[in-house]
């Protein structure tokens, strides 16, 4: 073979985040360093993954070997370890690009997570398990061969280099080896039964054979007078070998017996490929024969997750169409659960027994994409690719009943108080969406719903709990949505609401703007947000009087702003702003121009129309109206009808468009407190009137002419 020459050699740099996550994993004291070997073997599982699935289109894929295998051996004199693989293999690209130059989000998402007390054995979830090979190698070696290249070397002994090479020693038809060099005090990895029982601990449920090298031993007869020269026999090679089923014991016996005389039963040692894994697939079995623990393993190795799940259904279908399911809830949400819409979900589909692929997309919708599992079909054709699955009626079929089982095992949750709670603080999120979403299951997912409400305390409460304290003149469900508790139960909205005996429920997570768009009523009472135009609390005759005289009253002061309308919801509060029924709320408004790449053209039409509200009651209105009674043309009045109104659109939630003019005014109100000429202290830029003119917000005047044309 043809010695490299050293420019065959290409060095490169670890991306600078992996190299920081290389030297975390050396140097951080770990003592479950086994778990390396998971790592490894799931990375060679997902590559025959690869290969079995572009085989499926392709047959011819496999002509480079259709043995799909993953092999360790040892090499004690070495003091190596390696784990060969069938599957596709890596190109010189993707061995520079996947190990060592391109760093996935997980790479730094990893590292805080460590910082802030997480295991090195979650590094799995992270999509970094490559580099665990550093808890106990200081060298690692890795070989492959992808039908798209020649074969290359990656190595690295860490120190933020690696080098590549064309490699034409001991080539491999397809795949990938990986010799980890252990460090001096990780030599229990070359022993076979250490070895087994990490494999047995993590990786029993692999679906490709794990195969290793074992040393085993057998009885062997040898003639009586050479036993003396056969004693310091060395180990045979596996080659030279009759297998062990030839040797046939109980002929041997008879035949030991009648010679006994000339022939003596010694002990030999021979090597031989054990397979590791021989577990039948779990899903195939009886649920009455699955223990806990077993579905716990099975979790783990399906997902590397290092806690077991929080809830599981198996379950079986039959008739017109056959397939068996594993779902699991997992106990915590992914660190990407919601980083971008790429996120994938987490089954895999099989087809009698044979993996055909993960993320399909047709499986399950996008808001159950936390549920991680199995479906087994017995319909689908082998061949089947993803184009064929977009339109596939089976599919369809199964589909249905993953949500419908999917909804069921909820059900199962709600049971669990505590098992619930941690279920709704990691997937409530997914839940809203589904309300959104899916139609069909809207009610039963309504049913999860967890809120604070101004009467709930510290606990969160179903729809069900607040409908079962609504008060008998009741008829709707009151809502306010905010940026956090304290903000909502705190604005003036909620405080008449409150005072009158009724009870609102908080939506402060900014996903309650969206699913509150489609879940309009719970048990056949309306939701009504008590921010919004219209809001009518139920009142008895007097209250309607009271309110009739004081709108009379109050008309004076109020003619000349067009949209002010008396509040019967304001106890506290001398004014608020109030959102008609289908624009946007203050939070929504805010949620929205926070999205840096939102559509602008929705902005116009749908940014919060506001209306002013005022409390008749109030004292601050009282004495306006007494000041602009006696004088139509007093300016401080204007400038006071100006300041309510901003301050209004602060404490509900707005932003100003423009601050400055707003602080102009209190400057000027401040100045007028200390008894200063008025022109001295902050003139308003432009004397604007403000009755003429409502304030300066941002859309306001396209919303105006829209909202009459819908008007
Ligand atoms: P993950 O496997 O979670 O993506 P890793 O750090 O373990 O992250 O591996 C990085 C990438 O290297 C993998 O995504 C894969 O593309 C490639 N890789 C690792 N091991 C193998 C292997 N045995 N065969 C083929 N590709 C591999």
């Amino acid at each position: 073979m043809p010695e490299e020459t050293m420019e065959d050699v290409e060095t490169f740099a670890f991306q600078a985040e992996i190299a920081q996550l290389m030297s975390l994993i050396i140097n951080t004291f770990y003592s479950n360093k086994e778990i390396f070997l998971r790592e490894l073997i799931s990375n060679s599982s997902d590559a025959l993954d690869k290969i079995r699935y572009e085989s499926l289109t392709d047959p011819s894929k496999l002509e480079s070997g259709k043995d799909l295998t993953i092999r360790i051996e040892v090499d004690k004199a070495n003091r190596s370890l390696t784990v060969i693989d069938t599957g596709v293999g890596m190109t010189k690209a993707d061995l520079v690009n996947n190990l060592g130059t391109i760093a996935k989000s997980g790479t730094k998402a990893f590292m805080e997570a460590l910082q802030a007390g997480a295991d090195i054995s979650m590094i799995g979830q992270f999509g970094v398990g490559f580099y665990s090979a550093y808890l106990v190698a200081d060298k690692v070696v890795v070989t492959s061969k992808h039908s798209d290249d020649e074969q290359y070397t990656w190595e690295s002994a860490a120190g933020g280099s690696f080098t590549i090479k064309p490699d034409k020693s001991s080539p491999l038809q397809r795949g990938t080896r990986i010799t980890l060099y252990l460090k001096e005090d990780q030599t229990e990895y070359l022993e076979e039964r250490r070895i087994k029982e990490v494999v047995k601990k993590h990786s029993q449920f692999i679906g490709y054979p794990i195969k290793l090298l074992v040393e085993k031993e057998r009885d062997k007869q040898i003639p009586d007078d050479e036993e003396d020269e056969k004693k310091d026999e060395e180990v045979p090679q596996k080659e030279d070998l009759p297998k062990v089923e030839d040797v046939g014991a109980d002929e041997d016996a008879d035949k030991a017996s009648e010679q006994a005389k000339k022939f003596k039963t010694v002990k030999e040692k021979y090597m031989e490929d054990e397979e590791l894994n021989k577990t039948k697939p779990l899903w195939t079995r009886n649920p009455d024969d699955i223990s806990q623990e077993e579905y716990g393993e099975f979790y783990r190795s399906l997902t590397n997750d290092w806690e077991d799940h929080l809830a599981i259904k198996h379950f079986s279908v039959e008739g017109q169409l056959e397939f068996r399911a594993l779902l699991f809830i997992p106990r915590r949400a992914p660190f990407d659960l919601f980083e971008n819409r790429k996120q994938k979900n987490k089954i895999k589909l099989y087809v009698r027994r044979v993996f055909i692929m993960d993320n399909c997309e047709e499986l399950i919708p996008e808001y159950l994409n936390f549920i991680t599992g199995v479906v087994d079909s017995e319909d689908l054709p082998l061949n089947i690719s993803r184009e064929m699955l977009q339109q596939n009626k089976i599919l369809k079929v199964i589909r249905k009943n993953l949500v419908k089982k999917a909804m069921e095992l909820f059900e199962e949750l709600l049971e669990e108080k505590d098992s619930f709670k941690k279920f709704y603080e990691n997937f409530s999120k997914n839940i809203k969406l589904g309300i959104h979403e899916d139609s069909a299951n809207r009610k039963k997912l309504a049913e999860l719903l967890r809120f604070y409400t101004s009467a709930s305390g510290d606990e969160m409460n179903s729809l069900k709990d607040y409908v079962s304290r609504m008060k008998e003149n009741q008829k709707q469900i009151y809502y306010i949505t905010g940026e956090n508790r304290e903000a909502v139960a705190n604005s003036a909205f909620v405080e008449r609401v409150k005072k009158r005996g009724f009870e609102i429920i908080y939506m402060i997570d900014p996903i309650d703007e969206y699913c509150i768009q489609q879940l309009k009523e719970y048990d056949g009472k309306q939701l009504v947000s008590v921010t919004k135009e219209g809001l009518e609390l139920p009142e008895d005759e007097e209250d309607k009087k009271k309110i009739e005289e004081q709108k009379q009253k109050l008309e004076n002061l109020c003619k000349r702003v067009e949209k002010v309308v008396v509040s019967n919801r304001l106890v506290t509060s001398p004014c608020c702003i109030v959102t008609s029924q289908y624009g946007w709320t203050a939070n929504m408004e805010r949620i929205m121009k926070a999205q840096a790449l939102r559509d602008t053209s929705t902005m116009g039409y749908m940014a919060a129309k506001k209306h002013l509200e005022i409390n008749p009651d109030h004292s601050i209105i009282e004495t306006l109206r007494q000041r602009a009674d006696a004088d139509k043309n007093d300016k401080s009045v204007k400038d006071l009808v100006m300041l309510l109104f901003e301050t209004a659109l602060l404490a509900s939630g707005f932003n100003l468009e423009d601050p400055g003019v707003h602080a102009a005014r209190i400057y000027r109100m401040i100045g007028l407190g200390l008894g200063i000429d008025e022109e001295e202290v902050a003139p308003i830029p432009e004397d604007t009137n403000p009755l003429d003119d409502m304030p300066p917000l941002e859309g306001d005047e396209e919303d105006m002419s829209r909202m009459e044309e819908v008007d």
